[in-house]
Formats: C-alpha cells, structure tokens, sequence
C-alpha cells in the first residue's frame, strides 16, 4: 500500500477501503540523471530512473476492458496483461498518466491456472516520468509467465490525446459527444497503463461497454455483443495480431457507415456523424482502390479481417493509423461534392494513401525507438507517390511531389536543421520528430534511391524488408541491408568504369551511401563548371542566408550524391557517383548546356558556374520544350534557393521566369508564379509600396491573358483547376476589377438564394473571401460557418473570413478560436496562420500568442504539430532587426520557464535569412521592375 499522498479515498470510492488508489499527475519533466534516484509520489524510492522502460520484462497480451459513461465524461477500466519475465525482478514498471490505479494484483501461471486470487501489488507512481513500478512480494523468475490485473479509472481527456471527447453538432442543432482515442506516439499511457514503447509489440483483446444508442468500434471486428442488466451492451472485439501500443485505438460514438469489400476480401467502412452520408462515398471509392494497389505493391495481403476509416469532429493531427481503424479529421477523409475543390481532392487521396501505406510501414514493421519515425513517416509519405499514381493518374501526383521535396529544402538549408535520424527522449522530444525532415526529406531520400536502384529493385528491396521484419521492429540499417540484397551489380559495374567508384562490397554501398543522407543535417550543393568537354563538379553544404563571407559558412559535410545528368546535344540520362569535395567529368561530346539532377529526382541543389546558367536561360526563352518539365521546375526552384543563398543575382532569377509566357505546363506556371507572389508578398508586409505597386502591376500585367482566360467553373484537368484557383485568388488579391466584380455577384446571388446556389469549388474560397469584405458578407459567412456540415465549406470560410481588413473582426475570430465552441479548438492553429498571413492581422495575432502564452499551452502539447504552426506561422514572415529582437526576447523568457523547442532556433534563423535578403535584393528587385515596359492600359 502506497504512502498518504498516493492514496485518495474520494468519497465515492469509500468502500474501497483497501484499493490502492493512485493519481497520476499530468506534470513531466524532462531531465534525466542517471546519477539521482527518483522518489515516488508517496515519497517512498521509485526502483527505476530511466525514461525508458527496463527490458526485464516484457508483454505478450492485454485483456482491456473499457467503460466510458459519455453523460459524467469518464471512464471505469480494468486490464490483465500477461507477462514474460526476462530477467528475474522484484518490479513491474509501466507507463501510466493521468489514471487513477484501483487496485494491482499479480497471478503466476499456476494460481491462474487454479484460479487462485490475485497477489495485491505495492504502487508506486513517478509522474515525471509517466511511469509507476508495481512491487513484487517475491522476486518474479526469469522465463516464466505472469499475469498482472488493474483495475484502474479517469476522465475522458479535454484535448487531443489519449481517450479523450469529441463533440459535434446536428443539422437540428443538437450537440452530441462521442469518445475516441488517440495514442501516437506516447499516449496510451493516458487511456491504460501499459509498456508504451513501440518495442514492446503484443497482442490486444478489447471488450468496450455502452450505450444502446452507441456503437463501439477498435481495430479488430467485433465478435460478439453481451446484453447487460440495466440495458447497458458489452462488445467484444476479436485479439489483434502483435502490434505497439500507439497502434490501439477504439471508439463509442453514434455514426453512420457506407461499406465495400476489396478484391481479396477485406471489408472496408467509412464512419462519420449522421449528418454527413453524402460525403463518405469517395473515401470509400479511393481507400478499397488504394488498398487493393498495397496489397498487390508489397506482395502482403493486408492481415486484418476489416478496416474503419472514421471522421472524428475533433482531431489533433490530418490523421492516425491505427490497425484497422484510422482515425481522420473531418477535412482529410470527407469529400463533399457541393463544396469540396479539386486540391480538397487531392488531399483526402493523399492522406488516405499516406495512412494506408501505415498500415504496412508501421503497423507491420515498426521503428525500432522514435527516432527512426522516418521509417514510418518517410515511407508512408513516399508511398503516396507510388500509389496516387498507379490508382489516380488524372491527379498528377508526380507535380505534387515537387512541393514534398520543395518544403522541406528551405527548412533543411538552414542551420538549425537536424538529421533524419536523432536521439529523441522526453515525450516533446519525441513530438518534434514529426515534422517535415522525418515525412518529406524522408520521402525525398527514398525517391532518390528508388531513382538510382530502378523502379523494380526498390519494390523488391522493400518488399524483402517487410516480408523479414513483420510483426517485429527495425533499424534503418536494416532497410538498407534488404534494398542491398537486392541492388543490381549492373548499376555498380557499370559505374565502376568511373573513376570516383571505389570497389566496395554491394552490402555495404546502399548503407554508405544513405547514411550520409540520414545521420548529417541538411542538403548538398553541386557547383558545376563546363570547360569544354570536361566538367569539374564539386559539392559543398548549401546554406541559406549564410554567405560564403560570413564567418559559420563552413563546407564540412560530404554526401554520396548519385548525380544525373542530360546535356543539349543527347537525350540519355547519364550517371555518376560524387562521393569525394570535387571530381571531374568527361563529356562524350560538346554541348551548349548541361543540365543536372534530371527530373528533379535527387535531393540535391545545382549551381552552374561560368555561363551555365546563362545557357540554360537561352534555351529556355529559345525552346524550353527541350528541357524536360520537370527540369524546367527545378531550374526555377533552384535559382531562387542560389538568390537567398546569395549564389545568384535576383534579376537572373527573374529573368528566367520571363520565359513562362510561354509556358503551357499548369505545375510550372504554379511554381514560377508563386515566387514572383511570395515577392510580392514579402514588400506588402514591409510596407516597401512602391516596390510592391510596382510587383502588383507587373503581375497583373504579365499573367493577365492567363487570368482573363480563366472560366469560373470546375472544368479541366487537376492542375488545370488548381492553377486556377491560384490565378483568380491572386487576381481578386490584387484588386484585378473584372475580378472582383465577378466574384462580388457570385457572392450576392449565393446570399440570396440562402446559400443554396452551388458555387463552382474551385472558385469557392475566392468568392467567399471577396464577400468577407464587407460587413454584411462577413456576418453572413459567420452565421453560415455554424451551420454548415461540410468541413470542406467550413474551412473556406474560415479563411474568407481571416481575410477581413478590419481588425475588430480579426479580434472576434481570435476569440471564437480561444472559447472553442463556434470555431473548434482543432482549427485555432489554422485560424491564427490564416490571420498572420493578412497583413492587417499579423501584428495582432503575434500579440496574441506573446499575451495568450499559458492558456494556449492549456489546450495544445508544447511539442504539438498545433504550437510548433503557431510559432512558426507568426513570425517567420518578420524581416526587420527589431522584429528579430522582439521574437529573440520572447523566445529567451520562454526558455527561462523552461519551455524549449527546436522550432525556436529554426523561426530565428529566418527571420535572420528575411533580413538578409531584403539588404542583399531589394535593390536589385527596384530596379528590375523598371526595367519590365509593363503596358499602360491595365
Ligand atoms: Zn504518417
């Protein structure tokens, strides 16, 4: 029995004199001292000081047992888990937060076998680590099995996390509450004690107590339903197959399905509030497609009987996969046809092939710890690039993937970055782990590989690996010793007739050559100087806003680049190694260009020195249909990264966009565009207005036949609509009059017809945000935000409406967002973005966050995707010294209460990057667009 301060007899609980009963707070901290011993709760020595749980013993099965009471929003619970001792120990240790332990007993296998009660367990609870020891009366033996019962209660979680509520609201207006987990990656302790490392992989038996006018649903299908006295319903679910804890997942809500069953078998459900029928019908279409290409891809059937796909009201993350029962929030899963565009599309797809692919990369092979989570993330979000396009070409996912890579450059060149592997301990550590370098560069690595080993010995290789590591936990060297075991000796004799290949064994290549692009932060430069048949090629580390002048620019790191190459005079793609500083090739013939990195594949930056890029600029204004698309992408994206990194003038940079006049491919003009707006943007913010006048004009002038061309409808291919959308946005922003006369009537004939006129969707948020300017429109969208029951709708017009020029409305939203019943607490983060990216509302929501600090902490984890969005979306766009020093002082009084991230250094060195550029462009920018004979007539 645990000392005074654990054990808290409630009222309530009074007959349970002797139950242990223990509160775990929800306080953690994060130090670690091998050298102190940590004291329980109760004061008594806590046996264990390591955040990581001891290997002593390990689980093998959980019976859990839940009853949540959605009226009193708690839950009563109990567990047995069966053990195996390992080692011999005189203690249990668990994770556990926030639940309240009843009672602990322990069984070996032979009081349970003659049904002997239970030996009562001595609790000790450590919140700061989020564990609790169970005390052994006697030692447990090595290789022998036991069974540990607790009984155990809490309250249904007011956030995001562990077994928490979730509320939505009828089309009657009614509010109704459902429950429903969320573990990833260290929340189950939140929901049940248990051993909540992604190692310790077993097998889960649910039961799950409720109401008749409920349903309950976990990752397997359920077996049976018991009728209990008093009308209560008791299901139990089949055991699951051996799998982490993040992974356990269950729900009681009162939601409608639509089902199919794909070609092997599986019977796949979508579930969402009753309300929202009409908008399950493509998640279905795209999850049975999607999981018939998998099953086929990996050559592994999907090993579960069913899968749910479930719409929750309220969800942290775009989406979670647990086994057999992803959970989504509503925008990511609900495809509404009235309301929902074409990159609403592409998003559901994407993120149902992202979770789906989970349920191979992840579910069944797991990283070994948390900071290999590129190994589920990386690959989950490289997969969809593989399956889109096998399952939807018409989506042109390809022109998407661009942008993955593209995302995560700008954070990758600076110097805070991180490699994709790094250690990660505390629970906010390991929060942080889920961010652009583990999902995109991951994915950008992989596509790389897959470049160099060929389509069919990536699948091979990857199949190898997950056929050998299912069920089980992995490394990322073992990933590298299966698409070893399959690389072709071809690709290396081949090379080796290349003077910088070193003969090395095959095993070793992959490994060598890929852990330079997962231990090391950042991404590699390749200068390139052509001397006429010979190239001298060098690689250096490319920086952004550090100059070779400036004194951290150093060029330690070193990569084994797989470089490719096409030249002006053949179209065969040519292939070589860099492994060393620098190297030299031989041409076969004279060219008047070289181009690098071809199709964009690697994940690689491409300078040419000398005339280079002179050449490449000649042809493209000459022909540009000789480089290919995607070339012609990179060679944009890459001029404007070598412009902040001070490797090229500006003007360049610009004049190679002038060749997009010509352009006819939607994802390049999307790209060039969206430099010349993020110019424009970046003057407006400064108030640099004659500057930014003069980018208005400019844009308007030189995308008008595009933009005047453009019909409001939904017609045309993917990236058709998409550009667009992009196009009339622009136009309306600037205050194109035909524009926003067009838009101004939509909207007045949408507030007529009640907002029954079907807008076409594309063009949605574009009318919407016109609307929001006046106030009239802008109340009416307010009241039409609380009725709809489209997310897709809903997230228009909550940006419409963060659009408004007028402040007080600004301050109205930032308050809906903070009270959480109107505007959901899950869309605050997205709602302050949205804010800070109107320059009328940038300073605003930047004083919010500085004054709101602890409340917002109240509702989102410090290392939460929520906090590190607000951080970053209000105040990366700063670009003054004062404003640096403003955030820099902000950020040090936040260290000083002990809350670190990251994300602090990564906002500091852009705003550092912002400043430099403005000194280094501005200039030049002035003067270039005087030189621009933009017409008159505009
Ligand atoms: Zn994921």
């Amino acid at each position: 029995i645990a000392g005074a301060t654990a054990i808290r007899n409630t009222g309530i609980r009074s007959y349970l004199t002797n139950w242990l009963v223990l509160r775990i707070s929800s306080s953690y901290q994060s130090s670690e001292d091998p050298g102190a011993f940590a004291v329980a709760t109760n004061g008594e020595p806590f046996p264990w000081y390591h955040l990581r749980l001891p290997n002593s013993v390990i689980p093998l099965h959980y019976d859990l047992f839940v009853h949540p009471n959605l009226t009193s929003l708690d839950f009563v619970a109990s567990e047995m888990i069966e053990i195996l001792v390992r080692d011999t120990t005189q203690f249990i240790i668990l994770h556990c937060k926030d639940l309240e332990i009843m009672n602990a007993t322990l069984q070996s296998e032979e009081d349970l076998r003659d049904k002997k009660p239970g030996k009562k367990l001595h609790v000790l609870s450590y919140p700061a680590h989020e564990q609790i020891a169970l005390l052994v009366p006697e030692k447990l033996m090595a290789d022998l099995r036991y069974y540990v019962a607790i009984d155990f209660q809490g309250k249904l979680a007011n956030g995001f996390e562990g077994f928490y509520k979730s509320t939505y609201r009828t089309l009657h207006g009614e509010t109704r509450i459902i429950a429903v987990t969320d573990f990833q990656p260290t929340q189950a302790r939140m929901a049940f004690p248990c051993f909540d490392e992604p190692l310790f992989k077993a097998n889960f038996s649910i039961k799950i107590r409720r109401e008749s006018r409920h349903i309950a649903l976990s990752n397997m299908p359920k077996v049976k339903t018991i009728e209990l006295q008093g009308g209560l319903l008791e299901d139990h679910f089949a055991t699951t197959v051996k799998m982490s804890t993040y992974l356990v997942a269950y729900i009681v809500c009162d939601f409608n399905s639509v089902s199919g069953t794909t070609s092997s078998g599986v019977k796949v459900s979508i579930y969402a509030s009753p309300d929202k029928w009409n908008q399950m019908h493509y998640a279905l279409q795209a999850s049975l497609k999607l999981l018939d290409f998998y099953e086929k891809y990996f050559d592994i059937n999907y090993p579960l009987p069913k899968l749910d796909l479930v719409a929750i009201p309220d969800f942290g993350p775009g989406a979670m996969e647990n086994w057999g029962l992803i959970t989504y929030r509503e925008t990511s899963l609900l495809f509404d046809p009235r309301t929902s565009s074409v990159s609403d599309k592409m998003w559901i797809t994407k993120v149902i092939a992202h979770e789906l692919a989970h349920q191979w990369f992840g579910n069944l092979v797991t990283m070994e710890w948390w900071n290999d989570i590129w190994l589920n993330e990386g690959f989950a979000n490289y997969m969809e690039l593989i399956s889109v396009n096998a399952t939807y070409p018409e989506l042109q996912f390809d022109d998407y993937f661009f942008d993955v890579c593209y995302a995560v450059i700008t954070r990758d060149s600076l110097n805070s970055s991180r490699p994709i592997s790094k250690p990660a301990e505390t629970p906010t550590q390991i929060q942080e782990m889920f961010d652009a370098v583990s999902y995109n560069k991951g994915a950008c690595i992989l596509n790389m590989l897959k470049d160099f080993l060929g389509e069919e010995k990536f699948q091979e290789g990857i199949i190898h690996y997950l056929k050998k590591f299912s069920y089980r936990n992995a490394k990322n060297d073992d990933l590298w010793g299966s698409l070893s075991n399959v690389s072709p000796m071809w690709n290396y004799s081949r090379l080796l007739s290349l003077k910088s290949c070193r003969i090395i064994t095959k095993e070793n290549k992959i490994k060598e050559m890929m852990t330079t692009w997962t231990l090391q932060k950042g991404i590699p430069l390749v200068v390139v100087k052509q001397d006429g048949c010979s190239l001298s090629i060098q690689q250096e580390r490319f920086l952004e806003g550090v100059f070779k002048e400036d004194p951290e620019w150093r060029a330690l790191f070193l990569w084994h680049i797989p470089l490719t190459y096409s030249t002006s005079s053949s179209n065969t793609i040519h292939r070589h190694i860099l492994k060393s500083k620098t190297d030299t090739l031989d041409l076969a013939e004279k060219t008047t260009w070289v181009k690098f990195n071809v199709d964009s594949n690697g994940y690689y930056l491409v300078h040419y020195e000398g005339h280079g890029w002179d050449q490449l600029i000649t042809q493209l204004n000459q022909n540009h249909t000789l480089l290919r698309p995607k070339d012609r992408i990179g060679l944009i994206h890459d001029a404007f990264q070598l412009v902040s990194a001070g490797r090229m003038t500006l003007d360049k940079a610009l004049n190679l966009t002038r060749y997009l006049q010509h352009e006819t491919s939607s994802p390049i003009l999307l790209k060039g565009l969206s430099y010349l707006e993020l110019l424009y943007h970046m003057m407006d913010r400064r108030n640099i207005s004659d500057v930014s006048e003069n980018l208005k004009r400019y844009l308007l002038w030189y995308f008008k036949q595009m933009i005047d061309t453009q019909s409001w409808s939904d017609e045309g291919s993917a990236w058709d609509r998409m550009l667009r959308s992009v196009l009339l946005r622009l136009a309306c922003e600037l205050g194109h009059a035909p524009c926003i006369q067009k838009a101004t009537e939509l909207f007045s004939q949408w507030m007529e017809s009640s907002g029954k006129l079907n807008i076409p969707t594309d063009v949605l948020k574009i009318v919407y945000s016109v609307g929001a300017q006046t106030t009239a429109g802008w109340n009416y969208l307010l009241e039409q935000y609380e009725l709809s029951v489209s997310s897709a709708e809903k997230n228009k017009i909550l940006y419409a409406l963060s659009t408004s020029r007028h402040q007080e409305k600004l301050v109205k939203l930032i308050e809906l967002g903070m009270e959480g019943k109107v505007i959901k607490t899950q869309d605050l983060a997205a709602l302050i973005h949205a804010i800070a990216r109107n320059p009328k509302g940038q300073q605003l929501v930047w004083n919010f966050v500085r004054a709101n600090w602890t409340d917002l902490l109240k509702k989102f984890d410090l290392g939460s995707f929520a906090m590190r969005t607000i951080i970053s979306s209000t105040t990366s766009f700063f670009s003054s010294k004062d404003e640096l020093q403003e955030v820099k002082q902000f950020f040090e009084s936040l260290s000083a209460q002990g809350s670190h991230l990251d994300i602090f250094q990564i906002v500091l060195e852009t705003i550092t990057k912002n400043i430099k550029w403005l000194e280094k462009n501005l200039p030049t920018l002035r003067t270039w667009l005087l030189g621009e004979k933009i017409e008159k007539q505009l």
